[in-house]
């Protein structure tokens, strides 16, 4: 017998549209039924590549003529296949940011089973037939039979949920059991205890034999959040998922998952596209985070996925997905105002003894600033560490000065292959540029007039640092950023100092403020939130508010001495109708006055965006790209009648036009209606892959900064 399979393999949409496979699907010709969700080995041009099945073929259809098609090496065996629901969940991903379906498959798997060379092939048995194993699956295989049952484990005393706790729990409950059910928003202040409500719902989730997925936005939150999983599920087996584990423990835990071994998987972004066959319940933690948006390959957004994930459904029945911030995304928020999502929510903190901060603005106008903190900070900060209360410094820039100058001759630190300034690092005194990692030794004196006096012009964490060790001689502070803390468990290790009362001030980047439970910290300062305030991306303000917002939630969790604490907010701008609502706590003010102002201007989430980024050696040449991609489009739309649906604006250069020698410049399309957008961008993206192009060029669907 001859059968004939649908194969996704991982190959650009350039590719894929030259072989005439629009859909990134390769037919190929077996001799036995092969499965759908079955991994094969199979030829591709001279090698050989890991594919996996996605329907049967018939003869009919073929792409290829019947007589040069090729035939399937090998099928992967010990292996369960992938689930019908996982690759619905790859279509969806695929159609809504329009890539081909084996570009979106094969990168979400593990490294490891991705390799072709990894496999080992048997021989032909009788009925000529060759399987291939990765042994590396078996062991991992063995060892979770092996484990039966999780550890033993001391259950931390449970909590009685408070009314409004109880009363989010009964709804996430009801959808538990409901045939529909909306996605739901836990929308909670800081420490209202929505950890304890999702975690309610996902011990009955594992108690009827399902599965949970819980996306946390930082690698660094899955050991502290698996720590207390650990001790509230003690009976549950748990995962994680995400770009830190090497690739053997990566392998290890993506088949525990797909083999259904484990209870609740928690990870980043990349755990949405996990398989989970068993899979009832789906939590997205800090739901608003942009972290959840993955920036090359399939720039894909994991909250938006997870909730098309929990759509698709088990057995094709919906299940939940809960949305926990206490910012939600505006996004998020405007689809509860239309109803599509329901709405629970947690306003009082869940500790008897915590309170919320205070919030105060301390204004810098006209004020005499020592190393950049005002008087009223410095005497905040003395009383506190007098106290004995630990003082978080937040300050969203890392390094040391963003820029050396030369005051004789205007020279700046320019990275001589981005068009941005190379931050000045004291520590190493290098100029490190952010973007392309470029670093050199800070020059000792100007590289152009050869002054030796060269300024370190405004403030990093490191300054912030040096400048608080001399303000306050006798402190014990630390510093915590993306320097700070490349060592695996750094982060970990300050953080669980400002526990143990071993730090007096913790100054650092939006890290110190993820989620983590202080119960003694009663200060927070912000040194500046101006930058952001005066930004013209139009979603700067929300992501100020809710950076703010949960900087602040880390100041008074509990403890004697919660009732006196602050937020001291350093500004130029203390009138800014922002500040207004986050003194108050006012989410809600402070939502509806976005949505007005985006509602207003026709931006997301009352438009929708899609852009079009193009890269090459001069500028020139990219935004000629896009000027007849635009052209294209504008054809499309006249032609077929749609010209008023769709908004193509002008090619600009990006507002960083060059990133390690390459100029980049976007061209942003705009809808009313996202139907209307993707059918749009179906038509257009079918007409630029069909040509040949030197100009390296990619789509993104839903894009956060433009
Ligand atoms: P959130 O996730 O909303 O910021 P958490 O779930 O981390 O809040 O809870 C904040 C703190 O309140 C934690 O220390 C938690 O143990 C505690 N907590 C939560 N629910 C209760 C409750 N019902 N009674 C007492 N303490 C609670
Ligand atoms: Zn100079
Ligand atoms: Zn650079």
């Amino acid at each position: 017998m001859t059968f004939f399979v649908r194969v996704a393999i991982d190959q650009p949409p350039a590719v894929a549209a030259a072989i005439g496979s629009e859909d990134g699907l390769y037919d190929y010709r077996a001799d036995i039924r092969i499965d759908p969700g079955r991994f094969v080995l199979v030829p591709f041009g001279a090698r050989r590549v890991v594919g996996v099945v996605v329907e049967r073929g018939d003869d009919a259809g073929l792409s290829v003529a019947a007589d040069r098609i090729k035939d399937v090496v090998a099928v992967v065996e010990g292996l369960a296949p992938l689930g019908r629901e996982w690759i619905a969940l790859n279509r969806f991903a695929a159609r809504y940011y329009h890539r081909p379906l084996g570009e979106v498959m094969l990168p979400s798997l593990p490294p490891a089973l991705r390799t072709a060379a990894r496999f080992e092939l048997s021989p032909p048995d009788a009925a000529a037939r060759r399987t291939a194993t990765l042994p590396a699956i078996g062991r991992a295989i063995k060892r979770a039979a092996k484990s039966k049952g999780p550890p033993e484990r001391v259950p931390s005393a449970a909590v009685a949920l408070n009314t409004m706790q109880a009363s989010a729990l009964a709804t996430i409950q009801a959808s538990l059991q409901g045939a529909a059910p909306r996605p739901i928003l836990l929308y909670g202040i800081t420490g209202s205890g929505k950890t304890e409500v999702y975690l309610r719902a996902i011990a009955e989730t594992i108690a009827a034999g399902l599965q949970a997925l819980v996306l946390v936005p930082e690698i660094n939150l899955t050991p502290q959040l698996a720590e207390t999983f650990r001790l509230k599920l003690p009976e549950a087996v748990i995962g994680s998922l995400h770009s830190g584990h090497a690739d053997g423990e990566r392998l290890r835990q993506w088949v525990l998952a797909h083999e259904g071994a484990v209870d609740v998987l928690l990870g980043t972004r990349l755990a949405v596209l996990a398989s989970l066959p068993r899979l009832g319940l789906i939590v997205v933690d800090e739901e608003h985070d942009t972290s959840y948006k993955q920036h090359e390959g399939l720039r894909y957004s994991a909250r938006d996925l997870a909730i098309a994930r929990a759509r698709l459904g088990r057995d094709g029945i919906a299940f939940p997905v809960v949305l926990a911030s206490a910012t939600p995304s505006m996004e998020t928020w405007a689809h509860v105002e239309t109803g599509r999502y329901e709405k629970v929510v947690l306003s009082r903190r869940a500790s008897a003894d915590a309170r919320l901060p205070t919030i105060r603005l301390v204004p810098t106008q006209r004020v005499e600033t020592q190393h950049g903190l005002t008087p009223v900070l410095r005497d905040a900060i003395v009383d506190r560490i007098a106290r004995g209360e630990p003082v978080l410094v937040f300050h969203n820039r890392r390094g040391y000065a963003p820029v050396l100058a030369c005051g004789a001759c205007r020279w700046l630190s320019a990275c001589p292959r981005c068009s941005v300034n190379a931050v000045f690092h004291k520590a190493d005194r290098h100029l490190h540029c952010h973007h392309c990692g470029w670093q050199r030794p800070v020059p000792r004196v100007c590289p152009t007039c050869g002054n030796a006096d060269l300024a370190a012009i405004g403030h990093g964490t490191q300054r912030v640092e040096e400048s608080l060790r001399s303000l306050f001689p006798t402190a014990r502070i630390a510093r915590i950023d993306r320097d700070s803390t490349r060592r695996k468990g750094a982060a970990t290790g300050l953080l669980e100092a400002v526990h143990a009362g071993d730090l007096d001030i913790l100054v650092g980047t939006q890290m110190l403020a993820k989620g983590h439970d202080f119960r003694n910290v009663t200060l927070v300062c912000v040194l500046d939130a101006d930058s952001a305030l005066f930004s013209h991306d139009f979603r700067a303000g929300e992501r100020l508010f809710s950076n703010l917002m949960q900087v602040a939630g880390r100041a008074g969790r509990g403890g004697a001495r919660s009732e006196g604490a602050e937020v001291l907010i350093q500004t130029r701008a203390p009138e800014h109708p922002l500040f207004e609502s986050l003194v108050a706590h006012d989410f809600d003010r402070f939502a509806a006055n976005q949505l007005g102002e985006r509602r207003a201007a026709g931006l997301p989430p009352c438009s929708f965006h899609a852009v079009m980024r193009a890269e090459a050696a001069t500028s020139v040449e990219a935004i000629d790209f896009l000027r007849r991609a635009r052209n294209e489009g504008v054809t499309i739309l006249e032609t077929s009648g749609t010209a008023a649906e769709i908004e193509l604006y002008d090619p600009v250069p990006m507002t960083i036009a060059r990133v390690a020698n390459v100029e980049r410049a976007q061209l942003l399309v705009e809808a009313k209606q996202r139907p209307a957008l993707h059918r749009f961008l179906d038509d257009w993206l079918q007409a630029l892959r069909s040509r040949r192009s030197r100009i390296r060029w990619h789509l993104e669907v839903d894009p956060l900064g433009i």
